[in-house]
């Protein structure tokens, strides 16, 4: 995938400015700056929810995105949520579920799950889609630790038997150098590319804190 932004405006505030940069299949990018920064934004057009800008996005492909809040359908059981919206069948919408490791809930609806549970039917969503990019906005923002810890090795596993580009929007560097290849780090405004940071993959757990001390050695340079 190839990004050419060259300017994002709302009105007369311009939001991105030049933005460039190539995903390779596989690659997860981890997407990482202050609230009101851009982020959503720049996620959003990746996935064609924001048309007007001056730039290009090409070979985005099928998009899976998964949003803050779960947006599933109340009065429809997980099977249905997830193929009523991709166009899946049943089968493959229980194989989404068990990837996200909610095959036994299949006949549930969204009020009977956690906020937790329900963001991973989200992912099961987006996944069943067959994305060539997952986008997630802060997709598990403000679990409970112990939650949020369950859900990292879960998305870990799913992000890293992918066949997609990731985009991951996270304020939390541990997730970031945890999840990611690559940490792009959006700042100024308009908005442009600060940092783009290779993360060391394959390195020994005890090493992802030396990893985010760089990270963050480096974000302080930066101010
Ligand atoms: P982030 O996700 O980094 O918190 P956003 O991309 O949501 O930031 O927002 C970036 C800026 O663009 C903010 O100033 C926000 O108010 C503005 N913005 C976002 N969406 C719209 C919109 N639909 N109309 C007008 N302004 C918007
Ligand atoms: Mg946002």
């Amino acid at each position: 995938m190839d990004i050419d932004i060259r300017s994002k405006f709302f009105g007369t505030q311009q939001v991105l400015g030049k933005i460039s940069l190539s995903a390779a299949i596989g690659e997860v990018i981890a997407v990482t700056g202050p609230s009101g920064i851009g982020k959503s934004t720049f996620v959003r057009m990746i996935a064609g929810l924001e048309k007007q800008y001056d730039g290009q996005i090409t070979n985005a492909g099928q998009i899976g995105f998964v949003f803050q809040e779960p947006t599933l359908l109340p009065w429809r059981n997980l099977l249905d949520n997830i193929s009523l919206v991709t166009g899946c069948d049943q089968t493959a919408a229980q194989a989404a579920l068990d990837r996200v490791e909610l095959g036994d809930r299949a006949l549930d609806f969204p009020g009977q799950l956690s906020l937790g549970q329900q963001r991973r039917v989200a992912l099961a969503r987006a996944l069943a889609a067959n994305p060539q990019t997952l986008i997630l906005d802060e997709a598990f923002a403000s679990l409970d630790e112990e939650t949020a810890k369950r859900m990292h090795k879960l998305l870990k596993r799913v992000l890293s038997e992918n066949s997609f580009v990731t985009f991951l929007v996270t304020h939390n560097l541990e997730e970031a150098v945890e999840m990611a290849d690559r940490v792009l780090v959006l700042g100024g405004a308009p908005a442009t590319i600060l940092l783009d940071h290779r993360i060391e993959t394959g390195t020994p757990k005890g090493n992802l804190h030396s990893q985010v001390k760089t990270l963050r050695e480096k974000l302080d340079k930066l101010r």
